[in-house]
């Protein structure tokens, strides 16, 4: 078991397989020119393997490939199948740009749900967003997911004044879709321009859909990031993660690891512990996991509360999201 001094017992693992991305949402990668980590610095097929192993002796049961993007590593196909035999629930954060390609490799390597971030469903928005104009190619991929038997899960950062007048179209599509629709409050990182007035809160997305639909809260899983809902006869559901208002720190059950081997034990931690170069010099790394663990803060990495509207981004020290792997 990984337990931290707050009892709580560590059993998911996010790993970032890229700092890379063929995506430039605002939110997420820094605007200033950005250098992308050199592959040599990269945690390799074999090193994410054996890392991984060791987390799993240790009760992960569950480890989540995100990035960047995933799915532009070139060897991304090899560490998925190569994860897909250990006992764990394997799964991944994608923007759904290649899933076409991987649709095949990722039945074999028997992934049962994915999470696939769509912001708009305007894909003139979508240029806006991300800098690319892949709407289209998005939104096919996750219908080709469907049709294959996937469940998906779409990630939606709410953004007032960008995205929040579509909350209410995200819910229609619902109703004959079975997707769940996952609204995520947007986050401060390191040069991604937040500030609070552009926090859409949990209860505003809430107040919104009522106006519109009645809705269900439905059973929260342990660990749930999410409080999910439906609207009565939806084939789909909704979902709501309320990290900003509301956050689910006392049940946090996940660790990560960065694509150059950096494990963070929170997404808002500022220290970091660096398991690939202990690893590629034959250090047992277990008690290095242990510490990062035991030094693990109550809640949002010890830099703010939920108190969101006195949070002041540039205090709070991280580095950008593309970089952590949400
Ligand atoms: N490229 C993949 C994707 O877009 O799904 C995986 C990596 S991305 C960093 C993982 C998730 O983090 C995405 O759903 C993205 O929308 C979310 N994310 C990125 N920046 C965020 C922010 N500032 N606030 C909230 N969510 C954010
Ligand atoms: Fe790329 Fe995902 Fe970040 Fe968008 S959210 S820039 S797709 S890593």
């Amino acid at each position: 078991m990984i337990l931290d001094s707050f009892g709580r017992n560590h059993n998911y693992l996010r790993i970032s397989l890229t700092d890379n991305c063929n995506l430039r949402c605002f939110y997420c990668m820094p605007e200033e020119e950005y250098e992308f980590t050199p592959a040599s610095r990269l945690m390799q097929p074999d090193e994410i393997e054996s890392i991984s192993k060791i987390f799993v002796a240790q009760g992960v049961n569950k480890i989540r490939l995100t990035g960047g993007e995933p799915l532009v590593r070139k060897d991304a196909g090899k560490i998925i199948l190569s994860l897909s035999k250990l006992p764990v629930k394997l799964t991944l954060t994608t923007n759904g740009t290649r899933v076409h390609e991987f649709i095949e490799l990722l039945k074999e390597a028997n992934i049962q749900t994915l999470n696939i971030s769509l912001d708009t469903l305007q894909s003139d928005r979508f240029m806006l967003l991300t800098r690319r104009d892949q709407f289209k190619l998005v939104y096919d991929n996750i219908q080709l997911l469907i049709r294959n038997g996937f469940q998906v899960k779409v990630n939606v950062v709410v953004m007032k004044g960008m995205n929040d007048g579509e909350i209410n179209d995200f819910i229609e599509w619902t109703k004959d879709t079975p997707i769940q629709i996952r609204f995520i409050e947007f986050m401060p990182f390191s040069g991604n321009r937040w500030t609070s007035n552009k926090v859409f809160t949990w209860q505003e997305i809430l107040d919104l859909v009522q106006t519109k639909y009645p809705i269900v809260r439905l059973d929260d899983e342990i660990h749930d990031t999410a409080k999910k809902y439906t609207v009565p006869g939806h084939a789909g559901s909704f979902a709501v993660i309320s990290t900003m208002t509301s956050p689910f720190c006392s049940g946090c059950n996940r660790m990560r690891l960065t694509a150059d081997g950096k494990m963070k034990n929170c997404l808002f931690s500022k220290e970091e512990t660096d398991l690939l170069t202990a690893f590629r010099n034959g250090e047992d790394i277990l008690p290095l996991i242990q510490k990062s663990i035991a030094s693990k803060a109550k809640e949002l990495g010890g830099q703010f509360t939920a108190d969101f509207e006195k949070v002041h981004a540039e205090e709070i020290q991280n580095r950008s999201m593309i970089t952590i792997g949400g």
